[in-house]
């Protein structure tokens, strides 16, 4: 009888003891595989109330639930609803890096968890869940739309369905990082198209947009101006995480 628990053993991943589970963002030996250590998970900044019920900025305190930024009271944007699970610092940064570069495409499940939070149940029915694509050529150097396995982990959790090919990159706009608000608004301008037959797949539907980072904003806004114009009923975005709120 002592031969089935060995079995066992030897049939477990060899994996399981070469590499001890790590923490999702810096990296440190943990417990459990897929978890964060305590220094990380302390640290996480939660985005949360007041904030605008629009963008998602975060409003002073002073306000209460429902207020409204001035810059969209100023300029409505093109989508009803935009949130971010959490704030971009090391754990928001260290995650997005690892899936994205460090292919730990597991986390993207871990991701998805937290951004299903952000879309109140029994809210979407009927929605889909679209993700922010990449240009082909990105995807080819990369591999994976690191969006794209979001909206699909999102889908597995709400049982809503994602459309991967409806939104298409037709430019391939140069790295954002360095750039301002308005350069990045200017650079993807035209940057995306949608799907030969989109529109009669967009017709009335509330639209779920899937993004990793969310910097300035000015990305998701290009895309969601394009389903907007087109027949979609309704916009919204959410992102893993969101840069900083004031220049945007
Ligand atoms: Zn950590
Ligand atoms: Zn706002």
């Amino acid at each position: 009888m002592t031969v089935l628990p060995l079995f066992k053993a030897v049939t477990r991943p060899l994996l399981d003891y070469a590499l001890p589970p790590r923490c999702a963002a810096c990296g440190t030996v943990v417990a459990e595989p897929g978890t964060l250590c305590a220094a990380c998970w302390s640290s996480i900044d939660f985005l949360g109330d007041p904030m605008c019920e629009i963008c998602g900025r975060e409003l002073p305190g002073t306000m209460g639930i429902g207020g409204q930024c001035g810059a969209c009271l100023a300029t409505p944007p093109p989508y009803e609803r935009a949130r971010a699970v959490m704030r971009y610092g090391a754990v928001a940064r260290g995650m997005a890096h690892r899936l994205k570069y460090g292919r730990r495409l597991s986390l993207a499940a871990v991701m998805a968890g937290h951004i299903a939070r952000l879309l109140p149940e029994g809210d979407h029915e009927g929605a889909l869940i679209v993700p922010v694509p990449l240009h082909r050529w990105r995807i080819w150097s990369r591999g994976f739309n690191q969006a794209a396995l979001i909206a699909r982990h999102l889908s597995r959790k709400t049982g809503l369905p994602v459309e991967l090919d409806l939104l298409r990159r037709v430019k391939n706009t140069p790295p954002l990082h360095a750039l301002g608000a308005r350069d990045r608004a200017r650079i993807v301008r035209g940057a995306f198209a949608l799907a030969p037959g989109a529109r009669d797949r967009l017709a009335g539907r509330t639209i779920i947009l899937v993004d990793d980072i969310w910097t300035t904003g000015a990305t998701v806004t290009a895309c969601a101006r394009l389903l907007g114009r087109s027949s979609a009923a309704r916009i919204e975005i959410v992102c893993w995480t969101r840069v900083s709120q004031s220049d945007d």
